[in-house]
Formats: C-alpha cells, structure tokens, sequence
C-alpha cells in the first residue's frame, strides 16, 4: 500500500472514531507565544512536550535551523502575522544542538544538485545568490542570536513584544537561554 493509501485510510479512521477530540482548541493562542523552532524530524512532538505547549497553546513556525533568515523573509512575515493578527506576545527563537544546518555549505548542496541531475544552466537562473541562500550556520548560539536580533529590530514589531532565544538539545529536550 502506498504512504498516500495508508495515510488516507488511518485518516478516515481517526475522524470515524472521533480521536481528535483531545486535540479541540481555539484558533488564538491560548499562552499568547509565537515559537520558531527547526523543522527537525527529532522535534515533532519532543518539543512541545517538553516546552508544556499543547495544541491550541502557541503559534509554531518551523524552518531549516529554525532560522529568521531576514526582515523580509517568510519566517517573519508570519511572525508579524502571528503578533499582529492572532493575538500572540512573545517570540521564541528556538534552535538545537546536532542541527543539520549546522555546517551546511552551499556549495555542497549545490553539488548534490548537480549529482541529481540539476543541469547547470538551472543554476543561473536562480534570482538569489545560492551561495548565499544555502549556507547553513557555524554556531547555532550565533545563529539564534541574529535571529532574535532580525525580530527584535524589525521596524514593524508591535512594542513591547517580548523576544527570547533558546538552544534545545534533540535528544533530552534540553533548554539553554541564549538572548
Ligand atoms: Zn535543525
């Protein structure tokens, strides 16, 4: 059967049996917190069990290294949307040890591209510098400090929004308080 298939069926069992139930919520924030965190397959449920954040709780975004790339980047257009539209008070920025954007070059994956098949006049069409827009990170501390930095200079956050910045270890839920 195909993931698709497999997929499609459970899903029609779980609202058959009525198993969302434990998850019904209100669709503000009830603790009024935006978190951005990486997208990590370590992290799906470890996070939010061990921040006490349940469905309903807080506004999750999630990206590669859980990075807010730049003021005009998707990551904090949604932020804004969060502060601004659903009634959320508090960014946390949170990265993680063992993170794949940790050493990542752009050139690598650049590479990788090729590798698959990516042909090289494909490359020229990007309108981004890809060397740029592919690198990963040296230190995730660094890392979240420039994101907390990007958020809390940004000329259109609310006053007053409270911005934190976290390190999380993947594998015993961990926090350090960075910024
Ligand atoms: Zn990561």
């Amino acid at each position: 059967m195909s993931q698709l298939k497999e997929m499609l069926n459970f899903n029609q069992q779980f609202v058959k049996d009525e198993a969302y139930r434990p998850y019904e919520a209100p669709n503000r924030p009830i603790k009024k917190m935006t978190i951005v965190s990486c997208m990590d397959c370590r992290l799906i449920e470890l996070l939010p069990k061990a921040l006490n954040v349940k469905n309903g709780d807080a506004i999750m975004l999630k990206s590669a290294g859980g990075m807010v790339e730049s003021p005009y980047s998707n990551t904090m257009k949604s932020i804004l949307v969060s502060l601004y539209e659903l009634e959320s008070e508090a960014v946390y920025i949170i990265g993680h040890t063992d993170c794949g954007m940790h050493g990542l070059h752009a050139e690598k994956m650049i590479n990788d591209m090729k590798q698959r098949g990516v042909a090289d006049h494909k490359f020229a069409e990007a309108a981004i510098d890809l060397k740029q827009w592919l690198n990963g990170f040296q230190s995730v501390e660094d890392e979240v400090r420039k994101s907390v930095s990007i958020v809390k200079n940004h000329p259109l956050l609310p006053d007053h929004t409270l911005v934190f910045g976290l390190v999380m270890d993947p594998k015993t839920g961990k926090l350090t308080h960075v910024v």
